[in-house]
């Protein structure tokens, strides 16, 4: 085991029912990497991070830091530091800002290092600051999606894993959670994301893998996959 690495799926295979939908996928994040997965509709994204998060049976191996993760429970993987930001945000709509915060540490046990991740927050996304006692629920779709990726910084994440933070949100609202992605990466943050948005995910992104069917087809620097003819047409419009 290379101890830079620190995300490491091998093989990885996953199924609904009879129909398999990810078949032998490998990647890695390294340690202080983002690293971004395109691809079309249904090609296994959203899949692969619920089966990475153990929110799926799957077969193959999943590596955190070098610790075997694949086949437990959700809650010791989330304890390992292995954190899914999902698809469509999942906060408690009813509960306040900061709540949903403090829902995202549930599982930490240094209390008083809490309050201070909360307060950080509210410095790297001012409108949560400002909207701290409010239902989240009551704030734009951009606003909710800065609170999930707030929570789930709230865990610690030793990887932390976005599902889509970039769907259905203004695009100043995009580049203001990349930002803050780039800061805290500059700082030693380790992320694989998820997008649609391929233009977005690989101005991020230090590498990335484009899944198709099940299968990476294509992997690579950002900047090199960016000028490949195919992903140019497929993924960027051009
Ligand atoms: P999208 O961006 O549309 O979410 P994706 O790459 O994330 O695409 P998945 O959501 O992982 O793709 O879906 C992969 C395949 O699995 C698709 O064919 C989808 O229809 C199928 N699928 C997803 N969820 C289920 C489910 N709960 N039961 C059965 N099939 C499913």
């Amino acid at each position: 085991h290379d101890g830079s690495m620190a995300l490491h799926v091998d093989q990885l295979h996953a199924a609904y029912g009879s129909v398999p939908v990810l078949e032998g996928v490998s990647l890695h994040v390294a340690a202080g990497e983002i690293v971004a997965l395109i691809g079309p509709n249904g090609a296994g994204k959203t899949t692969l991070l619920r089966a990475v998060s153990g929110l799926l049976p799957s077969q193959g191996r999943v590596l955190l830091q070098g610790r075997e993760l694949q086949g437990r429970a959700p809650q010791l993987i989330v304890q390992a530091g292995l954190i899914h930001c999902p698809e469509g945000r999942q906060l408690f709509a009813d509960l306040s800002v900061e709540d949903n915060l403090r829902l995202g540490a549930h599982l930490r046990r240094d209390r008083e290092a809490i309050g201070a991740d909360v307060e950080r927050m509210g410095t790297l996304f001012p409108v949560l600051q400002l909207r701290r006692r409010q239902r989240a629920g009551s704030m734009s779709g951009g606003e909710q999606q800065m609170l999930a990726v707030a929570r789930a910084l709230m865990s610690r994440p030793v990887v932390l894993m976005l599902d889509e933070p970039s769907f259905g949100i203004a695009p100043l609202m995009v580049e203001r959670i990349f930002s803050v992605l780039r800061q805290l990466n500059a700082e030693g943050l380790s992320a694989l994301v998820v997008e649609q948005n391929a233009r977005a995910a690989l101005d991020l992104a230090h590498r990335a893998y484009v899944l198709e069917g099940g299968r990476v087809v294509l992997e690579g620097p950002s900047d090199e996959l960016a000028s490949h003819p195919g992903v140019r047409e497929a993924y960027l419009g051009l």
